[in-house]
């Protein structure tokens, strides 16, 4: 079969052996492989303490929906053959947890220390965990396939908020709201009931955002001066933009007593985001990091989506082959929305 395979730095279509499930793992027939920014910065290295280089080639794509065609061992306690399935739950982050540990039943599973990374579906067919899937209805397409982890990532981002004591109605701010993970982010806030300001950089992204139903879609130079005058500061901040300036401006749109969340991931090279003790201080901001979700989350996001709540924006749907133009295009930020691979042996 074919799949999307990294080497000492370069991505190429190789033709590999089709895996076998091993215990506990299901052979999923994939349909549809998200591309997600992860994949751009995985391939360029971006992340050296994250994801140390490997010696040996690899497969990369963390997001899937796919027919379970086979099942290793003990699997068939999960799912079952001729079943659909979305697999992905945060990728890098880890799709593997044991479910048990405190952090797993606090929400955080990326914390896990059996949390492992999922790989490779970029590809026709992957062997998989069979517990980390999550069967799919009918009315969610494979069009939706960055549900699992683009719109996971998003969805467990915003119940934090509400964990933390940001009750609906409340104004939030979503900085990067155009992109993979933010136009998710967008749909879901409004559903969890917010007033949702959606920033991004630029006329399209902004009539983006406006089209997914924000109640506002400010550019990011204008936000301060807006939310100064509007809400004299937001209950809470997603950022979801790799950009060090979009982490700074989403503390700065922040009330006293307000929720910062980190989602994206710039490369680790950048400058780190600067705080000042006494700006802490005076505005005694809740910090905290959110990545993935747990496969709880993912039955929930499902469900929207299978209610029409929330849905995929894709500006390119390719072929297997054309992976790495569509990585150069998404490093470019050429993209609204998402872009897919539903071809998977072309
Ligand atoms: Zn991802
Ligand atoms: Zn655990």
């Amino acid at each position: 079969m074919k799949a999307a395979i990294l080497e000492n730095g370069t991505l190429s279509i190789k033709e590999i052996p089709k895996p076998s499930p091993g215990a506990e793992q299901a052979l999923v027939r994939l349909t549809a492989s998200g591309v997600c920014h992860s994949d751009v910065h995985l391939v360029k290295g971006d992340w050296p303490k994250l994801t140390p280089p490997s010696p040996s080639p690899f497969p990369i794509g963390h997001e899937g929906i796919g027919v379970v065609e086979a099942l290793g061992p003990g699997a068939d306690k999960y799912v079952h053959v001729g079943e659909r399935v979305i697999l992905g739950l945060g990728g890098l982050g880890g799709a593997y947890w044991c479910g048990a540990c405190e952090f797993c039943l606090s929400g955080r599973p990326r914390l896990c220390p059996e949390a492992r990374p999922l790989l490779g579906t970029h590809a026709l067919y992957i062997a998989t965990w069979a517990k980390a899937l999550v069967q799919l209805p009918d009315e969610v397409g494979d069009r939706e396939v960055s549900l699992a982890c683009g719109g996971l990532t998003a969805y467990s981002a915003i119940k934090k908020l509400v964990k933390f004591g940001v009750t609906p109605g409340k104004p939030i701010a979503l900085i990067g709201a155009a992109g993979g993970l933010g136009h998710y982010a967008i749909q879901i806030a409004r559903t969890f009931g917010y007033v949702v300001m959606g920033v991004d950089v630029g006329r399209e992204k902004i009539d983006f955002i406006k089209s997914l139903g924000a109640d506002y879609a400010i550019d990011a130079s204008e936000a301060a001066a807006f939310v100064k005058q509007k809400f004299k500061g937001v209950s809470a901040s997603i950022v979801f933009t790799p950009k060090i300036a979009g982490f700074e401006l989403g503390l700065k749109l922040l009330k006293r007593g307000g929720v910062f969340v980190s989602v994206g991931m710039p490369a680790a090279d950048e400058k780190p985001l600067a705080l000042h003790p006494l700006a802490l201080l005076q505005k005694e901001p809740l910090i905290m990091a959110s990545a993935v979700g747990t496969v709880e989350d993912m039955r929930e996001l499902v469900q929207l989506a299978s209610q029409g709540k929330v849905k995929t924006h894709i500006s390119r749907e390719a072929r297997l082959s054309e992976v790495q133009g569509i990585l150069e295009e998404l490093d470019q930020g050429r993209y609204t929305g998402r872009a897919i691979i539903t071809d998977m042996a072309g």
